[in-house]
């Protein structure tokens, strides 16, 4: 067995496994080993039965002498009772359905359970606890008491705890791995380089890996989890080192900046454009006046107005002969998009397109795709609007025959997607001599460590100000208690001709007190379950609450003309409410919505929360954010608390850093970042370090010849984030 063996070829992983695993990016041995633990259960405290105190969790070794299945009257629930017996008393212990156990322990055999002790009258009992079978309880205790634990996995020591993943518990993952380490025992193996290494301290990867799967104490663990932080973010910084050294070998177009074109377009808007505004544009114009490839992020607050920097940038390259692509996460700000450009550059007669699943438009006419796709080709194009799916999809031949080829792709803007751009530029870049420049937009803050990593220290545009005469936007926690009162205000809101959204939170699935999901939900099951709640809560205000209003909802399981219909009539103001879930259209712009409800806000991090705010005051209405709540007092609740007095997306992305701390960041699926090196990036130190050893080591070996591991594993990384 090698680190690179694929999952299929390992004992005991059958098919189901191995798709689970897959949903989770897990394919090789070495990305198995590399699924860390999130937190470990002390199950090392082993006691004598006899002297077991209330509470724990202990862990107690012993003989089954005893063990039935009984059915509980009120909650038909199957229990299994089992009694062990060591040498200094009897102990009862409890499972709730899993009946299949009485076939596993039979009376004889010995057990090592862990769990906390409850007392029920004078009875102390052990419930659902964690157990496995141990050989013999008299060779295992008597004739090496200080080696117990040596051969448990599941009890008796401390336990790795895996993140919750498709229905496979840390059980299974623990049953798998625990092999593995010590089949890998005589291998040698150690992705950082030795004087990298040597110069921290680190722990050898053998011992490593093998601490922070199975450790020998919390302080071990420890170790090894900064050592393999520090990996993950030396190899990070590897890779966007040397995506840049790449980069900079290309040739872009130098697009001269217009600079009466551009005054021309800023007096004739309806605004003044912020000082934000002003210089972020003027740091793209100057970027793309090189032949080195733009790489820029242009980072703001929602409706802090990144579409009008966007359409000077498109404005400027347009005039000079060369096209854009500018591409939105859904169909609905694609066309969302497509409106605001021709109705920001319509002076300017640009020819602007639109590409959709359905329909497509050129010049605000309704063209067919091939027309579009001709004209796209022959320059006749400026702009290209559309989802990133439509654009870069290069396997369109299925259905369209013709992917989208440019004739003179110049500038690519991306909005709301992240990850890494420049393989984003490689998809598109299929050109003759240049690549275009590349332009990102976000509304999700991102932490100083994290730009540091992704971006190294450049080009990074920031709108840190929103367009003034906007009002704040009064936020309140909401209480069970105050609810009707609240309805009533809303209701006042919509007579007076606004509009309301509700957002619904994410259903997450029943535990049970060991980590193993109650139903083993698929996701597919788990959207089903937020569009269930999302009908409830439709069925709710359309009929209780607001039967005189017109409510409508939207999800993600409906069809996309369904979706866009209820999103236009949303916006014609045809609808006076809408229901929603979480993870629907980011950035949708309805200026006249002045409410905003999101229902068990408690489930949602800070930045999502400030995301769902940011869609109301969107004019010069004042608006209003109720933070919904079923838990009476967590109007204490921290998070909460910081929304209310803080307004500011950055500062709020820093603040949840601080309270949740950085493994629940919002962003990181998005950004396709390793978990530990995602967890590491509030430690600023470790950061600097691992890049600086990054651009050391790539100073003295550009191609990294002396460290093949090294470059197998980059390898890897790139065809992974390809294929994302
Ligand atoms: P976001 O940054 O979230 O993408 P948008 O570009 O959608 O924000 O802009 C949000 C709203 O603010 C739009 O209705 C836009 O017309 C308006 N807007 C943008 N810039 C200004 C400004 N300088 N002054 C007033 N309103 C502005
Ligand atoms: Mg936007």
């Amino acid at each position: 067995m090698q680190l690179t063996t694929p999952i299929e070829q390992l004992p005991n992983v059958g098919p189901v496994s191995q798709r689970k695993l897959k949903k989770l990016g897990i394919k090789t041995v070495r990305d198995l080993l590399y699924h860390f633990p999130h937190r470990y259960e002390d199950f090392s405290n082993l006691i004598p039965i006899s002297e077991a105190p209330e509470g724990g969790p202990f862990c107690f070794q012993g003989e089954v002498t005893d063990i039935k299945n009984i059915r509980t009257f009120r909650k038909r629930m199957m229990l299994t009772q089992a009694t062990i017996e060591d040498k200094t008393g009897k102990l009862k212990v409890m499972w709730f359905n899993q009946p299949y156990l009485i076939n596993t322990f039979k009376k004889g055999t010995f057990l090592c359970v862990a769990g906390k002790i409850t007392t029920k009258g004078s009875t102390k009992y052990l419930s659902n606890p964690a157990y496995e079978k141990i050989p013999d309880f008299a060779k295992a205790t008597a004739n090496e008491p200080e080696n117990f634990n040596n051969n448990l996995t599941h009890t008796g020591r401390l336990i790795p705890v895996y993140p919750e993943t498709e229905g496979l518990s840390s059980k299974w993952l623990r049953f798998i791995v625990k092999p593995i380490l010590t089949k890998l025992k005589n291998e040698i193996i150690d992705f950082l380089p030795q004087n990298v290494s040597k110069k921290y301290g680190f722990m050898p990867f053998k011992r490593a890996i093998w601490q922070i799967h199975f450790p020998d104490s919390l302080k071990l663990a420890e170790e090894a989890k900064k050592r393999f932080a520090f990996e993950e973010l030396f190899e990070l910084s590897l890779f966007v080192l040397m995506e840049r050294m790449k980069l900079a070998k290309e040739k872009s177009v130098a697009i001269s900046l217009d600079v009466n074109l551009i005054k021309e377009f800023t007096e004739n808007l309806p605004y003044r454009l912020t000082n934000a505004q002003k210089k972020s544009a003027w740091q793209i114009l100057k970027d793309i006046e090189r032949s080195r490839p733009m790489n820029r992020l242009l980072e703001g607050d929602v409706g802090s107005g990144k579409t009008v920097v966007a359409a000077m940038a498109i404005l400027n390259t347009a005039r000079a002969g060369y096209q854009t692509d500018f591409m939105a996460p859904t169909e609905i700000l694609a066309k969302q998009h497509y409106k605001t450009i021709n109705d920001l550059l319509k002076k300017f007669d640009l020819n602007i397109g639109l590409i959709t699943g359905k329909e497509n438009y050129y010049r605000n006419k309704k063209i067919s795709r091939k027309e579009l796709l001709e004209k796209i080709k022959e320059n006749k194009i400026d702009v290209l609007i559309g989802t990133h799916a439509i654009i870069q999809d290069t396997n369109l031949k299925t259905k369209y025959k013709t992917p989208v080829q440019f004739n003179k792709l110049a500038l690519v803007i991306i909005d709301e997607q992240h990850r890494f751009g420049v393989e984003q530029r490689a998809k598109l870049c299929r050109q003759k001599q240049f690549i275009p420049h590349l332009l990102s937009m976000t509304a999700t803050p991102i932490p100083r460590t994290l730009s540091l990593t992704i971006y190294g220290d450049l080009d990074l545009s920031v709108i840190d100000e929103l367009p003034k005469g906007r009002k704040k936007i009064i936020t309140k926690i909401i209480q069970p208690k105050d609810k009707k009162e609240t309805y009533n205000f809303i209701r006042k809101q919509i007579k007076e001709g606004r509009q309301a959204f509700v957002i619904c939170p994410r259903i997450e699935p029943p535990k049970t007190a060991q980590d193993v999901p109650i139903e083993q939900l698929s996701l597919q099951a788990l959207s089903w379950m937020d569009v269930k709640a999302v009908k409830q809560e439709y069925k709710k205000l359309s009929e209780e609450i607001f039967p005189d209003l017109k409510v409508e909802m939207l999800h993600g399981k409906m069809k996309s003309e369904e979706k866009e219909k209820i999103m236009r009539d949303f916006k014609n103001k045809k609808t006076d409410v809408l229901v929603s879930t979480s993870v629907i259209e980011v950035g949708v712009d309805v200026p006249n919505a002045s409410v905003m409800i999101i229902e068990g806000s408690e489930k949602f991090g800070l930045a999502q929360l400030h995301q769902f705010r940011g869609r109301v005051g969107r004019s010069h209405f004042q608006s209003y954010c109720f933070l919904f709540t079923d838990k009476e007092g967590i109007v204490y609740n921290r998070r909460l608390r910081a929304l209310i007095t803080c307004d500011n997306g950055f500062e709020l992305a820093e603040k949840d850093l601080a309270i949740r701390g950085p493994g629940d960041f919002s962003g990181q699926r998005q950004w396709g970042i390793p978990d530990l090196a995602m967890a590491s990036l509030t430690d600023v130190v470790l950061v600097s370090k691992a890049r600086n050893d990054a651009k050391e080591v790539l100073q003295e070996d550009p191609e990294l010849k002396k460290y093949p591991l090294l470059r197998e594993r980059l390898k890897e990384f790139q065809e992974r984030i390809h294929l994302e």
